[in-house]
């Protein structure tokens, strides 16, 4: 469960962007995670209703969007999309071979903020 580190890091970011902006009240926040991430968009929502009361992001929905592993194949070096969750992770489609490296799909960011 490493979500809570997570939030922790995000609602920083959350804090000085509407510090930044004199913004008093965030109602909304949108997410860009990389599905290799492995975090849950329901305990994120969880673990950041409980570390908001008395912020200004208090009561702000997550809204999250899922990016997508992309991935160079090491074998016939073309780039291809993956789903962590198949069987078919990490297989590259044009020629068969499984690995590379990973270009997206790993990281998370605040992709914007609604305030009122
Ligand atoms: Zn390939």
């Amino acid at each position: 469960m490493h979500e809570l580190p997570v939030m922790n890091g995000i609602l920083r970011v959350v804090i000085r962007h509407a510090a930044k902006h004199r913004v008093s009240r965030v109602t909304a926040i949108a997410l860009r995670v990389g599905k290799l991430c492995d975090l849950d968009a329901g305990w994120m929502q969880h673990y950041f209703d409980y570390l908001t009361p008395g912020t200004v992001a208090q009561g702000a929905r997550l809204d999250i969007e899922w990016a997508d592993v992309v991935m160079h194949c090491a074998g016939c070096a073309r780039e291809f999309t993956t789903e962590p969750k198949s069987q078919g992770f990490g297989i590259c489609p044009h020629c068969g071979r499984s690995g590379g490296e990973i270009l997206a799909g790993t990281g998370y960011f605040v992709k914007s903020m609604a305030a009122q």
